[in-house]
C-alpha cells in the first residue's frame, strides 16, 4: 500500500497528515501547521481539490 503525506496546496509543504493510495477524503478541513492555511478539501487517489478556502486569518505575513 503506498502513503503519501498529505502536501498543502498552497505552500507545497507537508502537513503532519498522511494518506493512503485509496485513502477519500470529502470536505475534509485541512489545517496546515506551515503557512496556517485552512481549508476544505477533497482527496482522491493522491490527488488533492480545494473544495473552499476561508479567508486567511493571519495575514501578518
Ligand atoms: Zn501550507
Amino acid at each position: 500500500m503506498k502513503e503519501k503525506w498529505l502536501i498543502c496546496p498552497f505552500c507545497q509543504s507537508k502537513t503532519r497528515l498522511k494518506i493512503l493510495e485509496n485513502t477519500v477524503l470529502e470536505n475534509f478541513p485541512l489545517f496546515c501547521p506551515k503557512c496556517r492555511h485552512e481549508a476544505i478539501i477533497d482527496v482522491k487517489q493522491f490527488t488533492i481539490s480545494i473544495i473552499k478556502e476561508p479567508d486567511a486569518k493571519t495575514q501578518s505575513r
